[in-house]
């Protein structure tokens, strides 16, 4: 079987330079020469297991990447690619001799070679495969890898039998779809060739064997060449360009093997491809084909006006020639045919001579085009991901300690990554290790990071604040789901304080005896099956407080309406209404109606900010109230202050939070009535929890009147907290 496999003899420094002297491009030969003494030097003494010397292999390597057409920086770097990592060079002196660009190929490609595979399951390969190409920013330092690995598979013979077969799997199940993905179709099928070659010998020494009868039939298919050549030109199509070809190894080898076909019944074995000036040319062509042979029926593929992912463009057809024998005829334009065999590298091979920032952009320019066309085919996904994470990292592929790939979005923190691997794992971490060092538990992991986390006891279970640091959904519905699960308790009381809190804060306070009915309708309102189940959802964090609260205001609003005046201890006094606009100067606005906004009661003293109503004049909040905030930038909000020497009393609503006993209320009422300070109104009401809660309407001078109550109120025996609140 050997005797099939294509065999690469060795091209010498001088042949090398010979061929890029020959290729029409230009290069730069001072850096070229500078690289192979300095790689020459390096690698001097070292062997090959084949017993070459090394040096052979870095201008093989150079001389593939030559034949893809590539610039001065990519060829010295191919020379250069092995001396970091396996002779003393470090990498600042490459870059000290011959630039940052070419050093960043070579510190590109050592980083590349560094990545080793644990397993060879499909979800592994996807993921090695995307991050392999995110790793290569720059699409050269891929070729470099692809053309490092072609040689060594070309040279594979020496290796041991584990090795052939390691690296074989290796190349089919990441390499060879890379390049395939770059769009090199022949570097593609030599690597999928060679690497079957040693996964399989002896399927493929039988379709070797096979195609080896089948030498004839080559005979024959260039006899209908000839015949096409001639029908071509009599419609004017004298430019045409036929080549007959075999198909790839691994090609045939797929459709007999996996798709379970005889040799015999795989048509396109040998193709004919005939290459065109135009698109119309090409539309013509097939015509002129389907005219002298017969079409076979559904084998005919127009990749013209829908390019494959990987912007592949042909017309496909297979037909049967006269003597009964099917063949596949490809048909494309010039460009085309370039874009089909060097894919990405078409790019340096034919648009050579454009330099600097330039070059970058033309590159750039290329990726774009084929996220441009990727948008409308099938299948596309894939690609545009890996293409779009070369420009955009969106995504970064991380190891665990074992050596498998983690994709995770950028952004991502080490709990996430311990999440990604299994929720056992998340909930247990303690800590983390980055590359073997610990980290901060919200580091944010980076591509190529070995991550290793800590875990402590079985029970232990994740911390609330990750909530806040994780950004995959995939972590936070796993810590919420723990919390759901282990701490239904402490869930439901979390869960019922923060609900409280929000209540508090939007000003809203149900009376103690509406309490249980008004929440058991907030309940149903969210589908819960009670209150409960509703304060551990949000205890957990699966349901947020302020997507409550409108629910929250619509029932309160429908309770304020309906219910009777809540039960009070003590008797509204009097009703209060401060005349406004003496004490307020609004900027801009003379003998204005002024009223003083129920939600946040401003006093004298405190910052406040006008708002204009529609037909009521302006109201005024203190600034940082919660319905002022927001909205500042509105026109109708205008600056607003208070006049000195305010004699006029306000009214602050007090909340009292105590424990409860005989003699609070008089205790309060007394010290209130001390003090001389009115009482509007005032009520109180026993908690759930046992406590008393009040609330006073009083009237007030100022801030520093009112903080002065407090504190005297403060000091009441068991009161624990007073608040200002709503009326
Ligand atoms: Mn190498």
């Amino acid at each position: 079987m050997d005797a099939a496999k294509p065999q690469t003899p060795i091209i010498t420094y001088e042949q090398f330079r010979k061929m890029a002297e020959e290729s029409g491009r230009s290069y730069n030969f001072a850096m070229l020469d500078d690289a192979y003494a300095l790689a020459e030097g390096a690698h001097a003494g070292q062997k090959r297991r084949s017993g070459e010397e090394y040096i052979t292999h870095p201008v093989a390597v150079a001389a593939i990447l030559l034949d893809l057409g590539l610039d001065t920086e990519a060829l010295a770097a191919a020379i250069l690619h092995d001396v970091v990592e396996d002779t003393e060079i470090p990498l600042e002196e490459i870059e000290r001799r011959f630039g940052a660009e070419v050093a960043a190929l070579v510190d590109g490609v050592t980083k590349l070679g560094r990545i080793t595979f644990s397993s060879m399951e499909e979800e592994q390969a996807e993921n090695l495969r995307k991050m392999l190409l995110a790793m290569s920013k720059d699409v050269r330092v891929m070729l470099i890898k692809l053309c490092d690995r072609l040689h060594n598979m070309r040279t594979a013979d020496s290796w041991s039998p584990q090795t052939q077969r390691d690296k074989s799997l290796e190349t089919m199940e990441v390499y060879a779809p890379i390049a395939h993905r770059l769009g090199i179709a022949n570097i593609k099928e030599e690597l999928e060739d060679r690497s079957l070659s040693y996964l399989d010998p002896i399927g493929y020494a039988e379709i070797v064997d096979l195609m080896g009868q089948k030498a004839d039939a080559l005979e024959y298919v260039n006899k209908i060449a000839g015949d096409i050549d001639v029908r071509l030109k009599e419609n004017e199509l004298n430019d045409a360009v036929i080549h007959s070809r075999v198909k790839s190894i691994y090609s045939i080898y797929r459709k007999m093997f996996v798709q379970n076909r005889s040799f015999e019944e795989i048509y396109d074995t040998y193709a004919l491809r005939i290459i065109l000036d135009t698109i119309p040319e090409c539309y013509t062509a097939l015509g002129v084909i389907h005219d002298m042979y017969h079409p076979l029926p559904n084998r005919f593929k127009d990749y013209i006006s829908t390019p494959k992912p990987n912007m592949y463009q042909s017309l496909h057809t297979t037909v049967i020639s006269h003597e009964g024998v099917a063949f596949e005829i490809q048909i494309r334009t010039k460009e085309m045919d370039q874009l089909a065999e060097y894919g990405v590298a078409a790019h340096w091979k034919y648009k050579a001579g454009v330099q600097g920032q330039d070059k970058l952009e033309e590159r750039l320019a290329w990726v774009r085009q084929l996220l441009e066309s990727q948008r409308d085919a099938e299948d596309s996904g894939d690609l545009l991901r890996d293409i779009k994470s070369e420009l955009i990292p969106e995504e970064v592929y991380v190891f665990t300690p074992k050596g498998d790939v983690i994709d995770l979005p950028s952004g991502a923190t080490v709990i996430d990554f311990a999440y990604a691997i299994h929720s056992a794992v998340g909930n247990r971490m303690v800590g983390a290790k980055v590359n073997g060092r610990i980290v901060p538990i919200d580091h944010k992991v980076v591509t190529g990071e070995v991550i290793e986390v800590i875990t402590g006891p079985q029970n232990k279970g994740p911390s609330r604040d990750w909530l806040n640091i994780v950004t995959t959904s995939q972590a936070k519905s796993k810590i919420r789901n723990w919390f759901k699960k282990e701490r239904k308790e402490e869930n439901i009381t979390e869960g019922k304080a923060a609900l409280e809190k929000e209540m508090r804060r939007a000003h809203i306070s149900v009376p103690e005896d509406k309490y249980d009915e008004f929440m058991e309708n907030i309940a149903r309102r969210q589908r819960m099956n009670s209150v409960e189940e509703m304060y551990a959802a949000i205890g957990y964090g699966g349901l947020q407080t302020a997507r409550l609260l409108p629910k929250i205001r619509d029932e309160y609003a429908k309770l304020v309406k309906s219910s009777d005046p809540v039960e009070t201890f003590d008797i509204p006094i009097k009703t209060h209404h401060p005349k406004a606009s003496e004490g307020v100067i609004v900027e801009g606005i003379d003998n204005v109606l002024v009223k003083f906004a129920k939600c946040c009661n401003p006093l004298p003293g405190d910052p406040i900010v006008g708002f204009i109503t529609r037909g009521y004049g302006v109201s005024i909040h203190k600034t940082d109230c919660r319905n002022a905030a927001p909205a500042f930038s509105s026109p109708r909000w205008v600056n607003a202050y208070w006049a000195e020497n305010v004699k006029e009393s306000f009214t602050s609503t007090l909340e009292i939070t105590a424990l409860d006993r005989d003699r609070l209320f008089a205790d309060i009422s007394s010290l209130l009535a001390d003090m001389r300070v009115p009482v509007y109104s005032i009520s109180a009401r026993r908690t759930a929890d046992g406590r008393a809660a009040m609330s006073a309407t009083i009237g007030i001078q100022n801030t520093e009147h009112l903080n002065s109550v407090i504190s005297r109120l403060r000091r009441v025996k068991d009161v624990m907290d007073i608040s200002r609140g709503t009326v």
